[in-house]
This record gives C-alpha cells, sequence and structure tokens, in this order.
C-alpha cells in the first residue's frame, strides 16, 4: 500500500478517491484544487454536502469533513494547483492520483511526475459517453510511457510550448471533438474505486504504462490498454530544468490592457481574468521560455 499521497483535483473523481483513501486507512494525503464550491458541485459530492457554502474552497471543505471522518489518517490540503505544491511533498509521495479534467493539467502532471519519478494514477470521465470511464497507470520511470507519450506529436508540442488549455474532460484525445463532460456520481464513485484498486495492485507489479476503459453503454466493456514510450516525448530526459513557462505579459482580449501576472502560463490560462474589466478570455503576450522548446519541432 501507500503512505503518502497527493491528490490532484476535488471535483467528482477527486472527492470519492480521498473517501477510498481514508476507508483503506492511508498515512497521509495531501490534496490540491484551486476551483471554489458552486451549488451544482454540492449535490454531486460525498464531501460537498451541509455545510459546504458557494464560493468555499473546495479542499478546505472537504479537509473539515475528511479529519472529522478519519482521524486516523493525515489530511493536507491547499487551495492551489498541483504543480504549485512545494517541491518536497512530491519527493516525499509515493503516488500522486490525477483527478483533473484537461489535457494541460495532466500534461503539468506528467512533467512533474518525470522530475519527481512518481508513478501517476490517472481517471477521467465522459468522451463519448458519459458512461465511460477510464483509469490509467504511469510507473514513473523514464522508460515507460507518460501522459505526454500518448499525445500526438502536433498535440505535445501544442501543451508543452504554448501550454495551451482545453476544457474537455478525457484522456489523450487526438482532435479536439467536443465531448460531453457529465460526471454522473455513480460513474465518478465506480471510476474512484476502480482508480485506487488498481493503483494498489499497479504499485506491486506493473513495470509498464496502461490504461483500463470501462464502457457501460456497451454490453459492459472494460479492456486494457498498453501503453510505450515515445521517443518524441521529451519527458524522459534526466535533466528537466524549470518544467513550467512563466506568462510575463498578458492582454485582454476585451479592453486590451495589458499586465503581468509573473504566474505559471497555465495557471494564467485557466485561472486569471483581466484586472480592469474581468474578463478571462486572455491573450499571452509574453512568457519566459522553458526548456523544451529545442526539442520540439
Ligand atoms: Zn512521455
Ligand atoms: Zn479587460
Amino acid at each position: 500500500m501507500f503512505h503518502r499521497v497527493l491528490v490532484a483535483g476535488m471535483g467528482a473523481l477527486g472527492s470519492e478517491v480521498v473517501k477510498n483513501l481514508g476507508l483503506l486507512g492511508c498515512e497521509s494525503v495531501l490534496m490540491a484544487d484551486a476551483d471554489v464550491i458552486e451549488q451544482k458541485n454540492i449535490a454531486r459530492s460525498v464531501l460537498l454536502r451541509e455545510g459546504a457554502i458557494d464560493g468555499q474552497s473546495k479542499v478546505a471543505c472537504s479537509l473539515n469533513r475528511l479529519r472529522a471522518w478519519f482521524p486516523e489518517t493525515h489530511w493536507d490540503g491547499a487551495a492551489v494547483e498541483i504543480a504549485d505544491i512545494e517541491p518536497g511533498h512530491f519527493s516525499r509521495a509515493d503516488i500522486l492520483f490525477s483527478c483533473v479534467d484537461t489535457d494541460l493539467a495532466r500534461t503539468e502532471i506528467a512533467a512533474l511526475a518525470a522530475r519527481y519519478k512518481l508513478p501517476v494514477c490517472d481517471a477521467g470521465l465522459g468522451g463519448t459517453s458519459t458512461r465511460v470511464g477510464r483509469v490509467s497507470w504511469f510507473p514513473g520511470v523514464h522508460s515507460a510511457a507518460c501522459f505526454a507519450c500518448l499525445l500526438s506529436g502536433k498535440r505535445r508540442a501544442a501543451l508543452l510550448n504554448a501550454w495551451e488549455s482545453d476544457v474537455h474532460a478525457c484522456w489523450a484525445r487526438e482532435q479536439g471533438e467536443e465531448g460531453t463532460w457529465t460526471s454522473t456520481p455513480t460513474m465518478a464513485s465506480i471510476v474512484a474505486g476502480l482508480q485506487v484498486e488498481l493503483a494498489v495492485s499497479a504499485m506491486k507489479s506493473a513495470e509498464g504504462a496502461f490504461s483500463v476503459h470501462l464502457d457501460l453503454d456497451q454490453a459492459p466493456i472494460l479492456r486494457e490498454i498498453q501503453h510505450s514510450r515515445s521517443v518524441e516525448c521529451p519527458l524522459h530526459d534526466d535533466v528537466l530544468g524549470i518544467p513550467f513557462p512563466i506568462c510575463t505579459r498578458a492582454e485582454c482580449g476585451q479592453c486590451h490592457r495589458q499586465f503581468s501576472p509573473d504566474r505559471r502560463t497555465g495557471w494564467v490560462r485557466r485561472w486569471s481574468a483581466c484586472p480592469s474589466c474581468g474578463n478571462r478570455d486572455l491573450i499571452i503576450r509574453d512568457s519566459r521560455s522553458n526548456e523544451w522548446e529545442g526539442s520540439l519541432s
């Protein structure tokens, strides 16, 4: 079993995952999610129930509940993205559960995992149907595939160089076809159960990366897919400098005000708003370059 666990994303899947970790008697769990509670989350999550306040951080609210339910586990968390968690937590962790819902967030996690040689168990819901889920295991060794290996070269370059965000749920989608993102609580519960169970067994034996694909629309299907490392994926070199580019200048798409966020470009794409008009449609004008530029053509 794992002792020290990181969980990225506290949506429908993440809340089910931490509940499972509590039931398994995990020693210590650290959660990261920058998101705040919205009314629609409250009905869907086992953690965000009565007492949950609109606009409160999902992590803060979950911590209260988890500490009361599972006092044997040391619960910790921060209302930030996983990339903003202090490095020390990565080197001490046994595994990272990825419960995020964009390719960009998954690519950032792959970069962090490569850096700290940390196994990642990822899960996603939706895609072709609301009754589809996928759990993927990435062992965190440089010889095995990472999430970025599963992307097409073009998509990987877009994510690693431009750090372009998207709002699609789901895994290694080749081209951006609009997916239906619905996190039904039953599918979240099934897939999060599978995610934790699969991680428990993969920690012991799995050397390669693979996914388990669950489709309850198709008579139900559960199939395993093996992943091999892409020779073009740059996340397997031993030397990784500053992994994430910092956006130094952004422009508002509406009022054209320019400002200096000085934060990770990935963060700016997802969370930043124009300081003048509050618009979130921003153009990245300048960023400190990153070390992958040379290796992607
Ligand atoms: Zn890779
Ligand atoms: Zn503006």
